[in-house]
């Protein structure tokens, strides 16, 4: 009896967290949820979350219906997740340690379940329907402790790992340099140089969105853009903020991928975003499951972009 009540309450608690993946209808014009971390590790405070907490929060994305999503199918429109269910980019700044830990454990070295990655890989292979996705926003030379995570050993086999397992490298300068102090040169090569050395462990990748530190721009954008620079030719197809709230739909007309807001993942920024889309769910982007659509509501036509990538094609509900 009490076995049966037991497997009845799992049922329905079940039940309650697929809920919302069911009956959310499609809304490719909704905003979708830019996630900004910085440290991973204890204790908490303003620019860290605890890897229990990050646990949590992962926990609560994927029981409201949210599904990863890489930043850059995001801006090429690549919208793969179930129908029924919302992307979320998830972003981490600055190479800190607890974000990408190797430990040495009897002789063999692994990833540290304590990490950023530990924890997010160990909740994907639980949940391998929340998708994998996150972009790490790397700090090649910086000081110590947020050169490619403090472990120059692993430096280069860290940066391999997450471009091999469907994570992406963005550029964050070279030593997270304020863009809107200095002036021309200095800036190219801050961009150019950061790609340089993330491309000696990772020789093909080329990173194609820049996450501004201290969400400064410099004084001219296209200088962030485009450009060559200490040997190198960088191009970026966005560029991202430090805030600004839920991001556009990449559909949308106000999408606009030089001005990318985020949203810092702290418990109130976090707990305010989800409420917010509880309360206007009308808001929230909702996937139709079908990447090669848009699914709008017709009165919404005139909000898409346009041009749109020509192998989509509207669908009005
Ligand atoms: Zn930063």
């Amino acid at each position: 009896m009490i076995r049966t009540v037991v497997a009845v309450v799992a049922v329905l608690f079940a039940l309650a967290a697929a809920a919302p993946a069911q009956t959310l209808a499609p809304n490719e014009l909704g905003r979708v949820m830019i996630l900004e971390y910085h440290k991973i590790d204890y204790p908490e405070e303003r620019w860290t979350r605890t890897p229990e907490n990050f646990r949590r929060d992962l926990e609560t994305l994927y029981a409201r219906g949210y599904r990863l999503i890489a930043l850059n199918d995001l801006l090429d429109g690549r919208i793969s997740v179930p129908a029924g269910t919302t992307p979320v980019v998830l972003t981490f700044d600055d190479s800190s340690p607890g974000q990408f830990r190797y430990v040495e454990r009897d002789g063999r070295v692994e990833i540290d379940p304590k990490s950023g990655i530990g924890v997010l890989e160990a909740f994907i292979r639980e949940r391998p329907d929340f998708g994998r996705a996150a972009t790490f926003y790397v700090l090649p030379g910086a000081s110590r402790p947020n050169k490619l995570f403090n472990q120059d050993e692993y430096a280069g086999k860290k940066l391999q790992y997450l471009v091999t397992n469907g994570y992406e490298i963005g550029n964050h300068t070279l030593w997270h340099a304020n863009l809107g102090k200095y002036e021309e040169p200095t800036v190219r090569g801050q961009i150019a140089e950061a790609q340089v050395w993330i491309q000696r462990h990772v020789p093909d990748y080329r990173p194609r969105t820049l996450a501004l530190p201290h969400g400064v721009y410099p004084k001219d954008v296209t200088w962030a853009v485009r450009g060559t620079a200490k040997g190198a030719s960088y191009q970026h197809d966005a560029i991202l903020m430090v805030a600004g709230g839920a991001a556009p739909s990449p559909f949308s007309r106000n999408f606009d991928a030089l001005h990318l807001p985020r949203i810092q993942a702290v418990e109130h920024d976090l707990a305010y975003w989800l409420g917010y889309f509880e309360k206007h769910p009308g808001e929230r982007f909702v996937s139709d499951g079908d990447p090669a659509a848009v699914t709008v509501q017709g009165v919404q036509r005139d909000r898409l972009r346009s041009p749109l990538p020509r192998s989509l094609r509207v669908v009005e509900r």
